[in-house]
């Protein structure tokens, strides 16, 4: 059985074939044009599936199932698309639309929710029953695996951990919320905090390292803590702080198997992780007598997308 998985992106549409197994047998990618009509863009991505289908010699119509990863909110159980800001669909019928433009059963989620279920079907958190994915990029995502099914809350509208507020009239967040998680846990939010510890310390070596790379990035600092400089050691440290704060809210709702860190960040590996792991166990409450929370990076990389839309239809 061949799937086909589809991850929506504010500039580009990711597509792929995939296999039972959670296989990419052929993908490739097309930009998100912005159309009036969504219907477009679903002709857009029929297209190019069927184009996926000749490179690689299957026959269309042996694709048993279309899945859909939007930026957004989006009704699973409707297959509505009540709201998605970088797309600017409202109130979009997605299923049925793609069901009509493709003549294939489909299915669509919330792109974090496809990552999620890609991880827990073919990914890092494959044999667990609970797990949470946190991708830490642009802002913070997140997708909650409770006891094998993914949890989103009434109309699809839940499971947005990013939007938890950690600091009581803090930062502002595009959202419209003052504190969110992802105004110091993101990527973005680490970039802001490195510039301020580099204005804060003329010395650093952050400066360098700057001029070095061309601007600045999530990686200036963890590059400066590794070589030592106390400034970037103390940003890294700060921003680890916060998105312990995040997961210790979390553990103490849901206390899952593993946390799965995906998102550019996570391509920190141990420099993150390992105190990150510390961090939210001596947190959690009663931790001397509950198993361990696991802190593991994500294993489908830019692909859980695909992968995990796929399987929302196998
Ligand atoms: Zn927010």
């Amino acid at each position: 059985m061949i799937y086909a998985g589809v991850d929506i992106g504010g500039t580009n549409i990711k597509i792929g074939l995939v296999d039972i197994n959670g296989n990419i047998i052929a993908d490739n990618s097309i930009k998100t044009e912005p159309y009036e009509d969504y219907k477009n863009t679903l002709e857009d991505i029929v297209r190019d599936i069927k184009l996926l289908c000749n490179q690689c010699g299957i026959d269309y119509h042996d694709i048993a199932g279309i899945g859909l990863g939007v930026p957004g909110v989006v009704d699973s159980r409707t297959g509505t698309v009540s709201y998605s800001a970088n797309l600017g669909w409202r109130d979009v019928p997605i299923v049925h639309a793609l069901e009509v433009a493709s003549g294939i059963h489909s299915e669509a989620a919330n792109d974090a929710n496809c990552a999620a279920w890609g991880e827990y079907k073919f990914g890092a958190s494959k044999t667990m029953d609970n797990a949470i994915l946190i991708t830490l990029g642009t802002g913070v995502g997140s997708g909650i695996i409770i006891n094998g099914k993914l949890f989103d809350g009434v109309a699809s509208a839940g499971g947005e951990a990013g939007h938890m507020i950690i600091v009581k009239d803090g930062k502002r967040c595009n959202c419209g919320l003052k504190g969110c998680w992802e105004r110091y846990a993101s990527a973005t939010a680490l970039i802001e905090q490195t510039q301020e510890a580099m204005d804060k310390y003329p010395d650093s070596i952050m400066h360098d390292i700057v001029k070095e790379q061309g601007k600045i990035s999530g990686r200036t600092a963890f590059i400066a803590a590794e070589k030592g400089d106390r400034a970037g050691k103390e940003v890294v440290d700060a921003y680890i702080d916060y998105i312990a704060t995040g997961l210790i809210n979390l553990g103490n709702i849901f206390h899952p198997n593993a946390f799965i860190i995906g998102g550019g960040v996570s391509n920190e590996g141990p420099a993150l992780i390992n105190p990150l792991e510390g961090k939210v166990n001596s947190g959690l409450l009663a931790n001397e007598y509950n198993p361990k929370v696991r802190i593991i990076g994500a294993s489908l990389g830019n692909k859980a997308g695909i992968i995990g839309a796929a399987a929302l239809v196998m």
